[in-house]
């Protein structure tokens, strides 16, 4: 089998640039929006497919952002710790847009129904690029929301709070609360609360004391007002079952399915190394800095011509 040696620069990945719904504050509070990114390659399933299997999700999207993300504006290296102060919309939208650069912008799927007398299969299909976006134009270290009187917490000695200054959620909150999510949603989010609060009028910054004396209606204005400031992706799915007819709304579970998708044996992966080193004496390293497409693409053609010259006999 004929083959020209692959160069650096041919496995060299190619830069993709897209804009933050939000954007990475640095620490002069200077804003920066471009991130600019290489899609996975052979080298990122490798270090995916080893890690044990305890790692949260939260923390290996920092791990994927950190190595595939070159820059956000100026910002460059971007380290683990830039990863992890992105706000949460930043990073999924980091996640969709490394998967449209390594894999394509379509989006193929299956899910089940659920109702439980059910349980078809519902196909998902839709394009990455059509998933809507809440750009956030003000992205600022900490915001100020104005609780209603009724809603306004008091101290111990008897003081009101009626300013709570809270940040946007990040990627620190994700990784610091993940082991807890599954088990207790509502501890997780008071959790998310007393970090996000860093003050009131009195300048008291500490979180879950002022968390605790909360009420819900308080909770509620607080959640609201995140919610109202935090940039945004809208990643509910609203779905038709096929086989029963009911209409259902379901969230795209984002990080699942990207880590799924990417769900590649560390046996599968030398096994691919193996065939194209073999036939094109191409370098291990050389074979790893190539997006699975790619390589799969040439394992494509390789098993073409062999199966040609084996008709051919
Ligand atoms: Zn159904």
């Amino acid at each position: 089998m004929k083959a020209q040696p692959l160069s650096a620069s041919d496995g060299a990945a190619s830069h993709h640039t897209c804009l933050l719904p939000g954007g990475y504050l640095d620490q002069n509070d200077e804003l920066h929006r471009e991130a600019e990114l290489v899609c996975l390659s052979g080298r990122h399933e490798e270090s995916l497919a080893s890690r044990p299997e305890s790692v949260p999700a939260a923390v290996l999207v920092t791990q994927i952002l950190s190595q595939c993300v070159k820059r956000i504006g100026s910002v460059c290296p971007v380290t683990d710790d830039v990863a992890r102060r992105l706000l949460v919309a930043d990073r999924q939208y980091l996640l969709l847009k490394l998967r449209e650069v390594t894999f394509g912008d379509r989006v193929e799927g299956t899910l089940g129904c659920p109702w439980p007398t059910c349980g078809a299969k519902v196909d998902i299909d839709f394009s990455i690029a059509d998933l809507p976006v809440k750009r956030c134009e003000q992205v600022a270290p900490t915001y100020q929301v104005e609780l209603t009187p009724e809603a306004s917490p008091v101290d111990a000695d008897g003081a009101t709070h009626r300013t709570i200054t809270f940040r946007l959620p990040n990627g620190a909150d994700q990784e610091s609360l993940a082991p807890g999510v599954a088990d207790d949603p509502a501890r997780t989010l008071t959790r998310l609360l007393e970090r996000c609060i860093v003050g009131t009028e009195t300048g008291c910054d500490e979180g879950s004391d002022l968390v605790d004396r909360l009420t819900a209606r308080a909770r509620r204005e607080i959640e609201g007002a995140m919610e109202a400031t935090a940039p945004r992706l809208e990643l509910e799915m609203d779905l038709a079952c096929p086989e029963c007819g009911r209409a259902f709304t379901a969230p795209f579970e984002l990080q699942d399915f990207f880590f799924g998708e990417l769900n590649t044996t560390q046996d599968m992966l030398y096994r691919q190394v193996h065939y194209l080193a073999y036939h094109y004496h191409w370098s291990e390293s050389e074979i790893l800095a190539m997006p699975r497409d790619k390589r799969l693409a040439y394992i494509g053609v390789l098993a073409d011509e062999i199966e040609a010259l084996n008709s051919a006999v």
